[in-house]
Parts: structure tokens; C-alpha cells; sequence
């Protein structure tokens, strides 16, 4: 009897839900635990406040004075709220977030104690972080970067720390994690998107951009997930047979949530509304045990943030309820894999959606050139788009039927492709009155109609227009959205940049008043841009083959998506908008490919520990129990047993062919691995691993799956996916 095995079954099985229940309305706890304007307010001087209120809208910078008034309040408000202890948090490039806690104690000259905290440490920290990837930005010699305080991200207190939010750089002010160059691409897109929108409205001075995630995860037994060496390593399952039913008959989708998810959702909530995460919709997703949960949209900057924390906090609370989350994008072959769908538009600070149709046909005029832009903008970039969600894990997902392809495509569905028709129709140069009219009244001017119909969602696409924003949905359930996030607002910014130049020449050297030129250059975009746009089932082989012939990339494994960031236009993309230099480009280029090396290399030994330490000695175990029915029936039947026990002899006959079969893939996939990490340039080892060692995992999974089926079930030693998937 596997002892492990059943002991976590039998653990799961008599798991009582841990009930959670808070009698505190959501408003009242909102935020709760962030040092938010309001608590600033109260904690500030009056001129403090103002200050720090305009570094957070305008960008400007905050001086020492300032800052040690907001240290002093915020370590009061902090201590009042129970805090013990103050981190910088920030992002490094690992994809997670770090902290280092500090205790707001002090020492004086006397040896007494004294809580301590001013401007300096709010400002300004040295983690002497020196383990977190560089890419070789930093030598050892030099090895220290300081994080700096965002002030744009609010501080906030979880359990008994106040966590600050700040990005990570060299001492030679390279970004060394991921929320510099995306704070950099944020304000790329204000400029640019401010320009243009003041083509519509002088007023509009600023833009954000706007994010609401949805992340997806599953919540398998904490005990049962502790049996599975490939689930505590590699987060996901190397091998597993699937169960006889697995999620065929959706109904796990929307269906109703099992009490001990409820529990451990309930609880997660409240945690996100005191940490100011506005969280709002719950929901099971497809695949058993698969759920998602999604807040209501933010600011990009402050969306990013919340989602890191969200990760995190996830993780702590699941354990409480002795779950295990799952965030891996492909934990389960079989089943779907988890996404995390990245909705976006742009903002501005008059408050009006630039992807929202408006009421008048100025503003419509208005959200046409932002949809085309962006349109236009994915067209030019298509490959870095897919490379921003290159990962080990999502490359198990796209394309698989499940998730979008890993071709870039654009829905705006049948009714703004009309649209687009129309305009692409307008004549050249200046406009006649009537045409003038006529598109206003008959195109530009039924498009709110137009989209209140617009119903038809594509869930197959990876970039969907779904109303009033896109919806990126081929990130990673596990990934830091600063990457995604970083690449869509830059290219975007690059294009209203080009667009507003384009513009401008035309109304100054062709005379063409502002709308005039406008439908121009919109109708040049729209003429360029119907390769990226596809209506039809995004999962189909058929697309893949127009997608080639339309010179689209497909870019299936992580290498050679990565690839993309070193390609010139793509350096001179981020290098001129101010983003990434070529040295920040080249590092985080550098460390992913890495990262994925140690992914697929920490996974392969992990399969074969399994098959060789796991399988095999049961799958022997087994067969030797069968060897020794059959000689026993020998010494019933003589010569003549196998007549009487032919099920014992083909099985063990089965056994030899699938225990060979697995130790032969066991030796194939250390001599892939070894051959790999030969290669010495980082790209040929990447690629070995994508194309030389990955491809024997299904060998020895399908060897391990078929022994799992033919096993004695109670000397399996790792819990079966039926009692991952099932038991809760
Ligand atoms: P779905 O059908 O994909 O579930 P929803 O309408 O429920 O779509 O919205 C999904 C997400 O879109 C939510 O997280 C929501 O906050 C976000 N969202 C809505 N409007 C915007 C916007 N203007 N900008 C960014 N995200 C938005
Ligand atoms: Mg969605």
C-alpha cells in the first residue's frame, strides 16, 4: 500500500472547509490598509499633501523635505494600523515580487530604542539584492541596486509590514526588474495619446492607460499535491493519465463553487479589499478545480502592482485552507491550462474612454483613430506582441486548442469591419461637403448603434476588441503583466506618435483642415492593416495556413519568440521612446531565455526522478507479483499454466515493454540534456532544449501513463488526476 498516496487521500477526503466569514461590508473595508489619499490627508500637512498629490499625477519630483514629512506620516499611520516592520517591494526580473523587511526600530547614542523611518529610507533603499538576474547588467563589483520609492503605487500594509512600492535599478540607473520600463512605456503613451487627443479636446492634458486583468488558477488538496514531486518543483504535472472524465461535460463552468473554494475565495477577498484590490467577479472556469477571479479595471501602473500582489497573497491564503493554487499556465495535460486575459484601453483625465464610441461624431472620429492606431500599431508588431507572453509554460498553451494560436491576430468583429470599409473608401485629399455629411451621418455616426449589436465575441482571437477596450488574452496565467503591458503600450505609443506626425504634415504642407487629414491617414491605416485582422476560428489548421501565406509569424516555442526582442526596428522601438536602452533590452532578453533553460532543465530532472525512482520500482514491484502468480500457477497447472493465466503473462510481457521503453527515454532525455548544456552560446541551448529535450518528455509520460493504468492502484505512489481534480 503506498502510504503517502493514501494518506493524502484519506487527509482530503476528511478536510473540513475552513468557513470564512467577515460581518464588515466591502466599502467600509476597502482600502483599509492602504496609505491612500485619504489616509494621506489626515496624516499630512496641507502643503506635504499638495506636493505629493502632484508628484502622483503630474510625474514631478518629490523633494527631501517632502519626502520626510510623508516617511514620518506613513510610519505613523503604519504603527497605528499594528505595523512592526517596513519593506521596499518591487519586481524583479525572477517575475515575482521581493521584499526585505526592516524594523522601524532604531538605536540612539544612549543604546535606547527609538522608532525610526524618515525620508532617506522611504526614498531610497539598498537591498544589496546581488542574487536577483542582471543579464549582466551589474558585476559583482559593483553589484548593488537600490530600489526607489513609487509614488504613483500607494504603500500598503499586509500582515505586519508596510510594503512600499518601488522599482529596482543599477547604480548606473539601469531598470533591473520590470516596473521601470513600464512606468517608462506609460508615460510614452500619455505624451503620445495626450497629442493626439488633443486633436479632439484641448482640455485632455493627460492619458493612462487602463488594465483589468482576469487570472485564472487552479486549487488542487494541499496533501495531495504534496505527493507530486512535479507539482512542488515545476508547478505542474510531468505525468498523470487522464481520468475517464475530465471536463467533457462542462460542467465545472460557471457551475457552483464548492464550499471549500468558497471558504478560501472568501477570504482572499477580503484580504484584496483591504489591500485596496478591487476585486469583483468569481467564477469556475472550464477544467475541473479551475477558477478565475477579476477586479474592476485600473490605472495600468497600480493594475500591475495589485495582480503581483495578488500572486502572492493567493499563494499564503490557500495554505491557510490547506489548498495548493496552481498558476502554472499547463498544470494538467488533457484539461485547459489558465491565461490571464489582459483588458485595455486608455483614459483621460477628462475622464472619457479613448476605445469607448462616443455620443457625437467628433467623438467617434476620435475613438476610430485610437481603434485604427492600435490596430495598426499590433499589425507592425505582431511578433514582439507574442514574444511579451513568451514563457516554458505558456508555450504548453498557445495553440493547443484551448488558448489563443500563438499567431497574432486582431477581432473587431463584422460591424466595425464595415465600418472600417466605409472609410477606407473616403476619397483622397480634402473632402467634399457631401462626403463630409455623409460619413458623419451614415458611418462615423451609427457606430454606437453599431456596437451595442456587436455580440458576435471571438473567443478563439488573441487580441479581441470587445466594446469599449481590447482584450489581450494570450498572456500567462503566471506572468507579471509589466512585460505585456510594457510591449502593447509602447508600440501603441509609437504609432499615435507617427499618426499625429502624419496629421500634422498633411494639414501644414497639403492644407487639409484637421478632420480632412484625419480620414487620410486613417484610411491609408485601415488599407494596411486587413492582414492582422481575422474573424474566423483562430484554433482551426486552416488559419495557420492563411496566417503564413499572409506573412504572419508563428512563433510556437519561447526561443525564437524571444528572438524578436533583438531584432534592430525592435532595439530602436524601445530605445527611442525612451523604454529600454539596448543594454536594458539585451538583459531581460538574456534572462528569460536563461529561464527558460533552468524551467525545462529543472523539469526534465524532475520526470526522470519520477519515472526512474517512482514508476519504475513500482511498475517492477508490480510485475513481480505477477511473476510469482504465474509460478504458482506453474506449480498447479505444470507446463500448461499459461493457458490459465494468460492476463498475467501479457501483462508482464507489457510491463517489460513499457518499463524498457521508459528507461530507454530516461537515457535519451539525459543525453538531450547533456548535448544541451554543452551548446555554449545561451540561443543553441535554448533551442536544444525546445527541440532536443522537451519532445522526449511525451515518451516517457506516455510509457509512465500506460504503467499507471495497468498498475495495481493501491501501489501507485502520486496522486491520480481524478484525485487532484475531483476531491475537494
Ligand atoms: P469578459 O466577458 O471577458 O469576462 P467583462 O466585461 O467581464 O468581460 O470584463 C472583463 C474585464 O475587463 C474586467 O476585469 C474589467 O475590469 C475589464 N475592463 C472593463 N472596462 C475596461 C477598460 N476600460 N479598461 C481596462 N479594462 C476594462
Ligand atoms: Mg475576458
Amino acid at each position: 500500500m503506498n502510504k503517502l498516496r493514501f494518506q493524502a487521500i484519506r487527509d482530503a477526503v476528511n478536510r473540513l472547509p475552513k468557513p470564512f466569514q467577515s460581518d464588515q461590508k466591502k466599502s467600509t473595508l476597502f482600502a483599509s490598509r492602504v496609505f491612500t489619499k485619504k489616509a494621506m490627508r489626515t496624516f499630512l500637512t496641507k502643503q506635504a499633501y499638495k506636493d505629493v498629490a502632484e508628484a502622483i499625477e503630474k510625474g514631478t519630483k518629490i523633494n527631501r523635505t517632502v519626502a520626510d514629512h510623508v516617511a514620518a506620516s506613513m510610519k505613523d499611520w503604519a504603527i497605528s494600523m499594528g505595523a512592526t516592520h517596513y519593506t521596499h517591494w518591487f519586481q524583479p526580473l525572477t517575475g515575482a515580487t521581493a521584499e526585505k523587511h526592516d524594523a522601524f526600530f532604531d538605536m540612539d547614542r544612549n543604546g535606547d530604542s527609538l522608532e525610526y523611518f524618515d525620508g532617506s529610507q522611504l526614498v531610497q533603499q539598498e537591498p544589496d539584492a546581488s542574487s536577483f538576474p542582471s543579464g549582466g547588467i551589474r558585476n559583482t563589483f559593483e553589484a548593488r541596486g537600490y530600489t526607489a520609492w513609487d509614488p504613483s503605487s500607494p504603500a500598503f500594509i499586509y500582515g505586519s509590514t508596510l510594503c512600499i512600492p518601488t522599482i529596482f535599478v543599477s547604480y548606473t540607473g539601469q531598470a533591473l526588474d520590470n516596473k521601470t520600463p513600464l512606468l517608462r512605456a506609460l508615460n510614452a503613451i500619455d505624451d503620445a495619446a495626450t497629442q493626439v487627443a488633443k486633436f479632439f479636446d484641448k482640455n485632455v492634458t493627460h492619458v493612462h492607460a487602463t488594465l483589468g486583468w482576469e487570472q485564472e488558477y487552479f486549487l488542487i488538496d494541499k496533501a495531495l499535491a504534496a505527493s507530486r514531486p512535479d507539482i512542488m518543483l515545476a508547478g505542474r504535472t510531468l505525468v498523470g493519465h487522464p481520468p475517464p472524465k475530465g471536463q467533457q461535460l462542462d460542467d465545472h463552468y460557471f457551475g457552483s463553487i464548492p464550499s471549500r473554494a468558497i471558504n478560501f475565495m472568501r477570504e482572499l477577498e477580503y484580504e484584496c479589499m483591504l489591500l485596496g484590490i478591487p476585486v469583483k467577479t468569481r467564477h469556475n472556469e472550464v477544467a475541473p478545480n479551475q477558477f478565475e477571479l477579476a477586479p474592476i479595471f485600473e490605472e495600468a501602473n497600480l493594475a500591475v502592482d495589485h495582480n503581483a500582489l495578488l500572486m502572492d497573497i493567493m499563494g499564503k491564503i490557500a495554505s491557510k485552507h490547506h489548498f495548493k493554487v496552481l498558476l502554472h499556465e499547463k498544470p494538467f495535460s488533457g484539461i485547459n491550462g489558465s491565461g490571464k486575459h489582459n483588458n485595455w484601453s486608455l483614459q483621460t483625465n477628462t475622464g472619457v474612454n479613448l476605445l469607448s464610441p462616443g455620443k457625437t461624431p467628433m467623438s467617434n472620429l476620435q475613438f476610430l483613430t485610437f481603434f485604427v492606431t492600435t490596430i495598426k500599431a499590433v499589425q507592425n508588431y505582431e511578433s514582439l506582441v507574442r514574444s511579451s507572453v513568451a514563457s516554458a509554460g505558456n508555450d504548453h498553451r498557445l495553440g493547443a486548442n484551448e488558448a489563443p494560436p500563438a499567431i497574432i491576430s486582431v477581432f473587431i468583429g463584422s460591424q466595425l469591419l464595415a465600418v472600417l470599409d466605409d472609410l477606407e473608401n473616403v476619397s483622397k485629399g480634402k473632402l467634399s461637403p457631401q462626403e463630409k455629411t455623409d460619413l458623419k451621418l451614415n458611418v462615423v455616426g451609427k457606430i454606437p448603434d453599431v456596437l451595442l449589436d456587436n455580440t458576435d465575441r471571438n473567443r478563439t482571437s488573441p487580441f479581441a476588441f470587445t466594446g469599449n477596450k481590447f482584450e489581450f488574452r494570450a498572456a500567462g496565467s503566471s506572468q507579471n503583466c509589466a512585460i505585456p503591458m510594457t510591449v502593447l503600450n509602447t508600440i501603441v505609443a509609437k504609432q499615435l506618435i507617427d499618426f499625429k506626425a502624419e496629421v500634422d504634415i498633411l494639414i501644414k504642407s497639403k492644407k487639409l483642415k484637421k478632420d480632412d487629414a484625419i480620414f487620410n491617414v486613417l484610411r491609408e491605416y485601415i488599407k494596411t492593416t486587413k492582414n492582422i485582422l481575422f474573424d474566423g476560428d483562430g484554433y482551426s489548421d486552416s488559419w495557420a495556413k492563411e496566417a503564413a501565406r499572409r506573412g504572419l509569424s508563428n512563433l510556437k516555442k519561447t526561443p525564437e519568440a524571444l528572438s524578436v526582442r533583438m531584432q534592430d526596428n525592435v532595439i530602436d522601438l524601445f530605445d527611442s521612446l525612451g523604454v529600454m536602452n539596448p543594454v536594458e533590452q539585451k538583459a531581460r532578453y538574456e534572462i528569460q531565455l536563461e529561464q527558460y533553460v533552468q524551467c525545462v532543465e529543472i523539469e526534465s530532472l524532475v520526470l526522470e526522478n519520477i519515472a526512474k525512482n517512482q514508476v519504475l520500482p513500482t511498475a517492477f514491484k508490480y510485475q513481480h507479483m505477477l511473476v510469482e502468480t504465474a509460478s504458482g500457477l506453474k506449480q498447479i497447472y505444470g507446463d500448461s499454466f499459461t493457458k490459465h493465466a494468460p492476463v498475467a503473462m501479457e501483462t508482464i510481457e507489457q510491463i517489460s515493454t513499457l518499463t524498457d521503453a521508459l528507461t530507454s527515454s530516461c537515457a535519451a532525455l539525459a543525453k538531450a540534456r547533456t548535448k544541451a548544456n554543452s551548446m555554449s552560446k545561451l540561443y543553441d541551448r535554448a533551442q536544444m532544449y525546445a527541440k532536443n529535450v522537451l519532445p522526449v518528455f511525451d515518451n516517457i509520460r506516455e510509457a509512465a501513463d500506460a504503467l499507471e493504468l495497468i498498475v495495481d492502484d493501491s501501489t501507485w505512489p502520486l496522486a491520480k488526476y481524478r484525485e487532484l481534480l475531483f476531491l475537494r
